[in-house]
This record gives C-alpha cells, sequence and structure tokens, in this order.
C-alpha cells in the first residue's frame, strides 16, 4: 500500500490543470473529511456523475488529516465512527488511532470513485447566488470560478486552529505550534515544554509529552471530567469474524450506538442521570493522583457532560510524574523565554504546545457566501444569530446545505450517523427540485423558526446550558448553536423525509 505521504503527493499532483473559464458542475462539495466524502460517495452510489469537491488542501480527511499530534485517535468506538455504508470489521484498536482514520478516507474515496472529483490546493474565499441564473458562482484562493446549481458545505467546525489572547505570545523566542499543526520537526527531548489546555487534545497528547521532556508545565484553564479508557487491540480473529460476517458487524455496530445513545438521557434535562459516571470519573482521580493538592485541582466543578467528557488512562499518570507539574493560576504574559503567571511566578519554558481548541461556531466565518439578498452567510448570522432548518438550510440561501451545520453536533455519539442522515435529506431536496423541473429550494422562514425555537426551548433543559461550565458548544452570547438536543434516532425522524411544503420551491 501506498505510504500516506506518496498518497498525500500524488493528490497534490491533480490539482495542476489550469483553466481561466468558469467550471460548471451541478453540485459543488466544499470539503473532504467525513461530510463532504460521504455526500460525493453517495451521489456517486445513486449515479450521480456532473458533481465537484473543492479541497483546500492536497489530501482527503479533513480534521482526520490536520490532527497529526501524538496519541491523536477517535473517541467514539470505529465500529461507529465510519461510515454505515462502509463498515469495516478490521480496525485494529476499539478507539482507532488519526493515521488509521486517515487511510479509511482515502480508501473509500478511492474504492468510491471520489478521488477523481476533487480539485486540490482549492480554497473558497468567496461567492454569490445569482438570483437571475439560480446559480451558485463561487471563487477561490487561486482565481478560479465555479458555477454550481447546488451547494453542500462540509467544512466541519473543528478545523480553524484557535490560538490565546495572551499578551505577549508573539513574542516568544521558542518553539511554538497548536496541536492541530504539530511540528514533527520540533525535537521535544530534554525541553522545558508547556501545553496551554486540558481538552480532548491535550489529553491525548500530554502522556507522549510528559515521556520524552525534560519537564512538563500543564497550563489549566478549567479541569475536564476524565473516565477511565483502555484502548484496546482488536484480536486477530474477532476481526476477521467481523470483517467476514457482515451480521456480526451491524450487531457489534448497533451495541456500541444504543450504548452511546443512552447517555441522552441524562445530556437533555436528566442530569442527575450524570451523577454515576461523574463517581466513576472521581474515582478515575483518586486511583491515579495521590497528591491532595493536585486532585483538588483536577476535580472539576460543574456537572459532567457540560464540555466533552473524555476518556484516558494515561493523562492522570502523566500529570501525577515527576516532571510534570499543573498550573492553573491564569496565565497573565508570555515573554520571550517564558510564561508568567497571575501569582507573578515566571515559568522558563523553551516550547509552548497550544491545546487551545477551534473556532467552532465562529467557524463559518469562512463561507462568505451572499445568498439571495446580497448578504454574506457570516455578516447575516452575525446580526440573526446562527439560524437554520434541521442543521442543513437557512433561508435566503437557496439551494445551500450543511453537512455537520449548527446544532447538529454531539457529545454523546457518533457524528458521522448525523453526516449520513443529512446526505440522504440532500439527496431527497435535489431529487425534489428535479422530480419538479424546478431550479432551487428555499427553506420557509416560519419553518426555520419554529425549529430554532424549539431546539432552543430543548437546550434550554440541558447539561450545556445547565451544567455550570462555559464551553465551546455556546456562542459569544452563551447560546448553543453547536449540539443537537437530543436522540440521535430523533434527527434520524426529524430527517428521514424532505417535506416540500417547509420549502419554496421554484
Ligand atoms: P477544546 O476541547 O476546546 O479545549 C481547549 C482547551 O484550551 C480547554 O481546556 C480550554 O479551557 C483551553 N483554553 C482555551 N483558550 C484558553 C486561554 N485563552 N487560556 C487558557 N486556556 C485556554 O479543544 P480540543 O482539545 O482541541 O478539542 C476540541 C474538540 O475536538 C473536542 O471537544 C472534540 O469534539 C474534538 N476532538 C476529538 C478528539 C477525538 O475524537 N478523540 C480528539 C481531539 C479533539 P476552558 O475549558 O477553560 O475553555
Amino acid at each position: 500500500m501506498a505510504s500516506s505521504t506518496t498518497r498525500r503527493a500524488s493528490r497534490a499532483a491533480a490539482t495542476t490543470d489550469s483553466t481561466d473559464d468558469p467550471i460548471s458542475t451541478k453540485i459543488l462539495i466544499i470539503g473532504s473529511g467525513f461530510s463532504g466524502l460521504g455526500m460525493a460517495a453517495q451521489l456517486r452510489r445513486r449515479g450521480y456523475s456532473d458533481f465537484l469537491i473543492l479541497e483546500k488542501a492536497s489530501s482527503v480527511g479533513g480534521t482526520w488529516r490536520d490532527n497529526t499530534y501524538p496519541g491523536c485517535a477517535c473517541d467514539v468506538p470505529s465500529l461507529m465512527y465510519s461510515y454505515s455504508f462502509e463498515s469495516r470489521g478490521s480496525w485494529s484498536k476499539v478507539w482507532s488511532s488519526q493515521p488509521e482514520i486517515e487511510r479509511y478516507l482515502q480508501d473509500v474515496a478511492d474504492k468510491r470513485g471520489v478521488t477523481q472529483k476533487i480539485h486540490f490546493g482549492q480554497k473558497l474565499v468567496s461567492g454569490y447566488w445569482s438570483e437571475s441564473e439560480s446559480r451558485w458562482h463561487l471563487r477561490t484562493e487561486s482565481g478560479r470560478e465555479y458555477i454550481a446549481q447546488f451547494v453542500v458545505s462540509g467544512v466541519g467546525a473543528l478545523h480553524i486552529p484557535n490560538f490565546p489572547e495572551i499578551s505577549g505570545i508573539e513574542d516568544f523566542k521558542g518553539e511554538a505550534f497548536h496541536s492541530a499543526q504539530w511540528d514533527h520537526s520540533v525535537d521535544l527531548e530534554g525541553k522545558r515544554v508547556a501545553v496551554i489546555g486540558t481538552g480532548a487534545s491535550a489529553i491525548q497528547f500530554v502522556p507522549f509529552v510528559q515521556k520524552e521532556a525534560m519537564s512538563l508545565k500543564v497550563f489549566q484553564r478549567t479541569p475536564a471530567w476524565v473516565l477511565p479508557r483502555k484502548n484496546f487491540t482488536v484480536p486477530p480473529a474477532l476481526r476477521t469474524l467481523l470483517s467476514r460476517l457482515p451480521i456480526a458487524r451491524r450487531i457489534a455496530r448497533w451495541s456500541v450506538y444504543w450504548g452511546a445513545e443512552s447517555l441522552a438521557f441524562g445530556l437533555n434535562g436528566h442530569s442527575n442521570l450524570m451523577r454515576p459516571i461523574e463517581r466513576v470519573a472521581r474515582w478515575n482521580i483518586e486511583r491515579s493522583i495521590s497528591d491532595p493538592v493536585l486532585r483538588k485541582k483536577l476535580t472539576p466543578s460543574y456537572r459532567i457532560g457540560c464540555k466533552r467528557i473524555l476518556g484516558s488512562n494515561d493523562y492522570y499518570p502523566a500529570l501525577a510524574a515527576p516532571n510534570t507539574t499543573v498550573i492553573s493560576d491564569r496565565i497573565e504574559r508570555v515573554t520571550a523565554d517564558s510564561i508568567v503567571t497571575s501569582d507573578g511566578v515566571e515559568h522558563p519554558i523553551d516550547v509552548i504546545i497550544y491545546a487551545t481548541g477551534f473556532h467552532v461556531t465562529d467557524g463559518f466565518d469562512q463561507l462568505a457566501l451572499k445568498g439571495a439578498t446580497g448578504e454574506d452567510l457570516p455578516s447575516h448570522w452575525h446580526q440573526t444569530g446562527i439560524n437554520t432548518h434541521l442543521g442543513i438550510t437557512t433561508e435566503g440561501f437557496p439551494n445551500l446545505f450543511f453537512l455537520l451545520g449548527p446544532n447538529t453536533g454531539l457529545g454523546h455519539n457518533s457524528v458521522v450517523f448525523m453526516i449520513e442522515q443529512q446526505i440522504k435529506y440532500i439527496m431527497k431536496a435535489i431529487d425534489t427540485v428535479e422530480s419538479r423541473g424546478a431550479e432551487k429550494v428555499d427553506v420557509r422562514p416560519s419553518v426555520q423558526e419554529r425549529f430554532n425555537t424549539d431546539i432552543q426551548r430543548k437546550l434550554a433543559k440541558g447539561v450545556w446550558t445547565n451544567g455550570g461550565c462555559t464551553s465551546w458548544y455556546l456562542d459569544s452570547q452563551g447560546v448553543n448553536r453547536t449540539v443537537w438536543p437530543g436522540f440521535t434516532w430523533q434527527y434520524w425522524r426529524a430527517t428521514k423525509d424532505f417535506d416540500p411544503a417547509e420549502y419554496d420551491i421554484a
């Protein structure tokens, strides 16, 4: 099998055709992560060939291409964190690592005949809807223009690194990088390393950094709840069974699915049900950390589930190691060679690793598309708040669809399930337009408003609002624009039919 690097290089070569003429296609997909590839694979399956994918990078995989930090792995079992139409029994671990997931996505793209539909190195910069033509005109950074009847956004939410606004960070003279842009050329051996942030990314790479660094200082603003988790290598016999017997694979997949779904009760209005899980997380701290001061620092004061629930057997032992210090004092400033905290202590540092997450609710700012009124999507949403119907369509932006759009993220199950429901819904929308001999579809404002009122009412009861924390699920106004409130089967039910009465179709 070709190495990842070789495959990336060959994909980069596919970008070189150049033309000044606009490129026309029926369906234009933005991004080739789980969302964009899934959409393209299903279009292929349904016999569509008139579509293209714009990909800003030189290979597929989205967040699973970009995040290459040591220990990067999915935190939903791979049997479920994969497409139902491309399920696999050969996953080597229960929670697969990033290289295996990236390879899976490359394989799906090749096997499903999608790779040749991707224009690599094409970063979307602007676009507008032409009412007279009923077409989208999109422009990429390289100056190419694309014209499409339908645009499907698969840009994802977790890919624009968030750097903290800390005074002096630009003055730092040592090595510094974000966890999503891991600099593998930096040797951490014998260095004084600082990690800022203690979320899902940090807990995965901290154990590796602790082993290499001379000293590790973990700057924690809010502790995370971390459940015990041992990642198992799947025995070869079980892999063979799951690979050869689709029914066994299906049963295993459904067990994972329903196990995860049960968490939705506690997250959505019955937060007392989260207490037993919280007790397990407390026990995880107690069994791993003997120092009472450190224990206290690491014990969250909010309800488990309010921030993403994490799992690791290695994180706490790495924090308890003699070369690690957890610092919970606020960072005041960064100097050329140190981090200064609010208690006045100056911590000399050689390398800073930012594990400070992503621009999530403002991540859609990159979709600078002007809709039917000429207003662009980010400005529109800055004024109205992020509002959609089912997280898939938004009023005034005809023929534009979102995969993993607003309020369809999850804190308890696989987002690939959500993506697949959205793909089916979008196909039905396109089919409806086609079968009516129409050109465009735009969601009715009243339908969108009803949907948003309903989910915000449900979210008000959820742990993300009442759990006593702030998180990236909330926008700058404290409104949850990220999470689907409820069971994922409820989302399946809400999206299984495309109701033309909810749309203006012309
Ligand atoms: P994150 O969960 O948003 O964590 C960011 C961390 O940085 C938090 O501890 C945050 O503290 C801290 N932080 C942010 N700004 C700061 C500042 N100015 N000063 C000090 N600390 C600051 O980001 P992430 O760990 O990259 O994970 C993001 C999401 O990606 C996850 O929730 C998950 O959905 C996904 N992810 C998944 C996996 C997986 O599947 N295994 C792995 C990695 C990431 P506060 O808590 O106080 O804000």
